[in-house]
């Protein structure tokens, strides 16, 4: 759906200084900074805040009117950081294609899915695999030969949009899907990893959140689940059945939270709907796209303690940073999530790797922080964010055809009761000058 260019701009503007807007709803977050020291004498780190990211010294996050309130009777000193923040964003602002400009909403996706399966017969079947509390489907596209018959081929799982704002993760999978189709014909690579793999592409994990992000409020996170307090949504990278709810550091048990962890694991249809789709091939390898930070993450998440194969996690995740700097120099750095980044526990890479140890990233695309868009990319910038990890899928993919798990033990069961908690808290402190949320 196109509007006029006029109407375009006006939506266009109006997005950029929503929050400013008298009609911006009350239960609106804003961004908000606090000195770290204050953050960590306030016992902040145990409320359940989305931290966005930590620089020069203050934490970053976004909270409720009522989370502000809540800080100020606590006599924490915050700084309204929303104005700055989206004076930034708007620099990049589309001005084409509707609200959502270059970046597709669910039902964009679709129609773009549907002309791959229709232009590429035979090497591309797009399923459905799960329906959201507000009746979207969630799609999955499987790319291989003879895409249509199920050959028990190595499976690879590229997915986006767990997170509703972070609108550059459904880009760079689909248009890997796209890469893959286009280039079957053309590229030996890529005609030899489609004959020997199944490669499934989740490009938008929730369509619910992802719709309301367009449009009502380009900060929410969560999916759209109305909670028995009364507030809306759980935090599907919180909600998967590894570990779950392990502690309130890496997810929080309170509705309201922007990291909500939900009733029980997998009580979300997006995550029962990964669940169902990863336990039935033969998945040996996954990334969840993220945004922002410019991160390669990989288990555990809930626990500094290492995975089993912590080594060949990291040897392949550095392999992928060198692949990403090779193409246009961008910087991701890479590590443990609960080392790098901070705890989490429900998340989706810490379950699909608790299946049979397949190396599992959460990689958190640009930028790199606030000062440089946070949640808001360029439209212009999209090509070259796929430029750059487009090498770095095509290893993964290589890697998962050439290693099989089954070779290996099956080092971890298949957990989905909350463990004790087993949890180490790093001290605020040690994490890394640009800590995101993801
Ligand atoms: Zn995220």
């Amino acid at each position: 759906m196109r509007a006029t260019k006029l109407t375009v701009l006006v939506l266009a503007a109006a997005a950029v200084i929503g929050l400013a807007c008298p009609g911006w709803a009350s239960d609106d977050g804003q961004v908000v900074s606090i000195a770290a020291k204050d953050f960590v004498a306030a016992g902040l780190g145990r409320k359940g805040f989305d931290l966005l990211m930590e620089k020069n010294g203050r934490v970053f996050f976004v909270a409720s009117p009522g989370e502000i309130a809540a800080l100020a009777a606590l006599r924490v000193s915050t700084v309204i950081e929303t104005a700055r923040f989206l004076q930034q964003a708007g620099q990049g602002l589309s001005a084409g294609g509707g609200i959502n400009g270059a970046f597709h909403s669910t039902l964009e996706l679709e129609t773009d899915l549907r002309t791959l399966e229709r232009d590429h017969p035979g090497l591309a079947s797009l399923h459905e695999i799960g329906e959201t509390l507000e009746k979207r489907k969630i799609y999955a596209l499987k790319i291989s030969d003879n895409a249509s018959l199920d050959e028990h081929e190595p499976a690879v799982l590229f997915a986006g949009c767990h997170h509703a704002r972070e609108w550059i993760s459904v880009e760079v999978p689909y248009l890997f899907g796209k890469y893959l189709l286009e280039n079957y014909d053309l590229s030996q690579e890529v005609r030899a990893l489609v004959d020997a793999s199944e490669i499934w592409i989740v490009p938008i994990a929730n369509p619910d959140g992802l719709e309301y992000s367009i449009h009502v409020y380009r900060y929410w996170r969560k999916n759209r689940r109305a909670n028995a307090d009364g507030t809306y949504g759980v935090d599907i990278n919180r909600n998967y059945g590894y570990a779950w709810g392990s502690d309130n550091v890496g997810s929080s048990g309170q509705p309201g939270s922007d990291v909500y962890r939900g009733t029980g694991p997998f009580s979300e249809p997006e995550t029962a709907a990964i669940r169902n789709l990863f336990l039935v091939h033969d998945f040996r390898a996954m990334i969840s796209f993220h945004s922002f930070a410019q991160d390669i993450l990989f288990p555990w998440g809930y626990t500094t303690d290492a995975a089993p194969t912590d080594a060949e996690l990291g040897a392949i995740a550095g392999t992928m940073a060198g692949l990403i700097a090779g193409v246009h120099g961008s910087v991701y750095s890479y590590g443990e999530g609960s080392r790098l980044l901070y705890l989490t526990n429900g998340d989706t890479v810490d379950w699909t790797y608790s299946i049979a140890g397949a190396p599992s990233y959460t990689i958190e695309l640009p930028p790199v922080d606030i000062d440089h868009g946070g949640f808001f990319n360029d439209e212009a910038a999209i090509g070259a964010i796929f430029e750059e990890n487009l090498p770095a899928m095509l290893y993964l993919t290589r890697y998962a055809v050439d290693h099989p798990l089954s070779l290996r033990p099956r080092i971890l069961p298949l957990r989905e009761r909350a463990e004790p908690a087993l949890v180490r808290k790093p001290k605020l402190a040690a994490r890394p000058a640009s800590a995101p949320h993801r």
